[in-house]
């Protein structure tokens, strides 16, 4: 059903929210992405809202005029919540419902249905949290010329391991230190130890990067015990987000073996603040990775013939860099990659169902990202890691200023967007975080 094209997707549709009709917005009428805000420096209680062009559509308020009167009553209620979690365990069907009502709502041919009171806040005017109380987080590997590349620096002779092809790649993430987009970001410490040293230190980490990665909540949650089949997977995914997995390369490289990151990463992941639909992304599916010639298919529990055909989506995502220098003199971030998420080993349908197949419950609300988001071409790898050949190169920013990696001050932003003939273009907004400077 998320893959599917409707009414709401109509190219021609305009809404009476004039900023929402301009060519490059993120957010026309046909993406109508989710949030959580209140309005800045109020202490109010935080309320659902939706992005339309500039502006925020207050769900809370929506729901007190009356406008939300032909939904059911339980809908209603999740949308007056003071997070997302309510209406993502509703399931795709309800919040399909949702999406088919704020469509016309919002519509041209209507006016402002609530003259009398004020349903929409200025996005400048508010405070974006984050989308829903996250319980757990899990951080899958998912793109081979990731895993391929970062693997050829750490072991050149066998650069992927064995199970690769087989196993989408995830470790257990830190939901509490997931931060909304804007928050500042500490230099962690810990354990580092430079190859040439006979014994490990504990100091600020030398080597801060950034993974460019895209991640779902879970919508429905499955039963413990009950794994989800790969073609009802999608019913169980709400929507997509941007997702920044800061990364301390030199605590990693000491900590990684035998049993993965743990600190390296835990310090701090920034997401965005909008989660797009599965439905606002229908025109722009496509096929899924084609695996080169000699690799396995995926084993029969990852197989579906649907989603080889429509498993991926064509989202553009680009990392872009400021550094303190950039910003004094009043220049544009800088971009240092773009890359297509269509170029996956994994779907997000396999992604899932991988992870639920062992019978783990997942619960609405909960993230799962893809992995840093690299392609083959030169340009598109999704971390410094990658374009600097672990720091054995650097990037050269307009300024002349050289990166490794991060220093503090530098400023990285993230962008996703998906863009085809005969649809609007959705966007996903910023996902944006500064390396704040080290006392
Ligand atoms: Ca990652």
């Amino acid at each position: 059903m998320s893959r599917l094209i409707n009414a709401t997707h109509d190219q021609s549709l305009r809404s009476w929210v004039e900023s929402a009709n301009q060519e490059n917005t993120d957010f026309p009428i046909q993406n109508l992405p989710f949030g959580v805000f209140r309005p800045q420096g109020s202490a109010e209680p935080s309320r659902i809202g939706v992005a339309i062009g500039d502006q925020i559509l207050d769900l809370s308020l929506c729901c007190e005029v009356g406008l939300f009167q032909e939904l059911p009553q339980q809908l209603q209620v999740a949308c007056a919540a003071p997070n997302l979690n309510q209406l993502m365990a509703m399931g795709s069907r309800a919040s399909s419902a949702l999406r088919d009502r704020l469509s016309n709502l919002l519509r041209s041919d209507k006016q402002n249905p609530s003259p009398e009171r004020e349903i929409l806040t200025p996005m400048s005017q508010a405070e974006l949290l984050l989308p829903t109380n996250i319980g757990d987080y899990t951080d899958f590997y998912a793109s081979i010329f990731h895993a391929t590349n970062v693997g050829k620096l750490f072991r050149p002779d066998n650069p992927l391991l064995p199970n690769y092809k087989y196993v989408p790649i995830a470790y257990h993430g830190r939901a509490s230190s997931i931060v909304t987009s804007g928050t500042s970001i500490k230099r962690p410490s810990g354990q580092r130890k430079d190859p040439s040293a006979s014994t490990p230190s504990f100091e600020p980490s030398q080597s801060l990067d950034y993974e460019m990665e895209v991640g779902l909540f879970v919508g429905a949650g499955n039963e413990l015990g009950q794994p989800i089949a790969i073609d009802k997977a999608e019913e169980h995914i709400f929507g997509l987000c941007l997702v920044n997995d800061w990364s301390a390369r030199d605590l990693q490289a000491w900590e990684y073996q035998p049993l993965g990151p743990f600190l390296a990463k835990s310090f701090a992941t920034t997401i965005s603040p909008w989660v797009i639909t599965l439905e606002a992304l229908a025109p722009f599916r496509c096929g899924a990775f084609q695996r080169a010639e000699g690799d396995p298919l995926p084993l029969p529990y990852l197989s579906s013939p649907l989603d080889a055909q429509l498993g991926a989506i064509d989202i553009t995502v680009e990392v872009l860099l400021r550094s303190a220098q950039m910003r004094e003199q009043r220049m544009e971030p800088f971009r240092l990659s773009l890359a297509s998420f269509k170029q996956m080993y994994w779907t997000l349908a396999q992604m899932l169902t991988h992870h639920s197949s062992n019978g783990c419950n997942l619960r609405p609300g909960d993230l799962l990202a893809s992995g840093t988001v690299s392609g083959a071409e030169e340009g598109s790898q999704g971390c410094l890691l990658e374009i600097t050949q672990r720091g054995s190169k650097s990037v050269k920013l307009p300024t002349g200023e050289l990166r490794s990696f991060l220093l503090d001050g530098d400023e990285v932003f993230l962008r996703g967007y998906c863009e085809k003939e005969g649809y609007a273009r959705v966007g996903f907004g910023e996902c944006w975080g500064m390396v704040s400077y080290t006392k």
